[in-house]
């Protein structure tokens, strides 16, 4: 396995209070021990509730903080119940997940994502962007049609890609227990940093992660992909022990 740096960020996804600050303390805590020994970089993407309090109660940052979604509209408008990409940033995010397909899901659209990703990027945020393709789209042999589709929909080249990291995110694999094998992904997340290179010219090392059911047990069968920039981590980031053991074991 090389040295080079590799992303552990967690999804929250609708989880979390008050009283699970002590969960991002004790990651902010092994973030900071574990500097010299591991090339890492520790993002937590919590909920919109907690970013700000998040933000003022941690002390020595090791960590980076993130939300899940925003709206498309840029500063502030009529859109009840929504947060924009300027609200997120002020209170303390600076990264973003765009296009998790538990939000496609519920209709977000290539284009609208697309949209949502121009807000972030005005507001310099950083872009986690999740793609991925379903079962049924997997056994008929359309995943890479699907992955160029989705990501020729919602990325132009005039955007700023030293802000934007992939997430290869199989929606069959999603809280699934199910992992793609080492060879498929291995040969996915070349072909994204391809397409990727298609279309930002000058990017030497797009960055792709994989998620989708990662645990402290088969994180080990990634580390043979020295493709694979990090991860993206669902379910396991709610718990500092599973998700401190996946960091340790990777490196193991
Ligand atoms: C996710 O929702 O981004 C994810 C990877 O979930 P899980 O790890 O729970 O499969």
């Amino acid at each position: 396995m090389t040295n080079k740096l590799r992303y552990f960020i967690g999804n929250w996804k609708m989880f979390g209070d008050i009283g699970s600050f002590r969960i991002i303390n004790k990651i902010n805590q092994f973030s900071r021990k574990s500097r010299n020994k591991f090339n890492k970089k520790i993002i937590l993407c919590v909920p919109n509730t907690l970013i700000l309090f998040i933000r003022k109660k941690l002390k020595s940052k090791s960590i980076s903080l993130g939300v899940q979604n925003c709206h498309h509209h840029k500063g502030y408008g009529p859109f009840t119940g929504s947060v924009s990409s300027s609200m997120l940033k002020k209170s303390g995010a600076e990264f973003i997940i765009l296009g998790h397909s538990e939000n496609r899901s519920e209709g977000e659209t290539n284009h609208l994502i697309k949209k949502k990703i121009q807000a972030a990027l005005s507001e310099e945020l950083n872009i986690i962007f999740c793609i991925g393709e379903t079962l049924k789209e997997k056994n008929s042999g359309k995943t890479s049609f699907i992955l160029k589709k989705q990501i020729r929909s919602s990325i132009q080249k005039d955007f700023n890609i030293n802000k934007i990291i992939f997430a290869y995110e199989p929606i069959w694999s999603i809280g699934t227990n199910q992992i793609p094998k080492v060879d498929e992904l291995s040969k996915i997340i070349r072909s994204i940093k391809n397409e990727i290179k298609i279309i930002f010219k000058r990017v030497k090392s797009p960055r792709v992660l994989y998620g989708g059911s990662v645990n402290d047990k088969n994180i080990r069968s990634f580390s043979s992909i020295s493709d694979i920039d990090g991860f993206l981590i669902g379910g396991a980031s709610q718990s500092s022990k599973k998700f401190i053991d996946i960091v340790k074991n990777y490196y193991k």
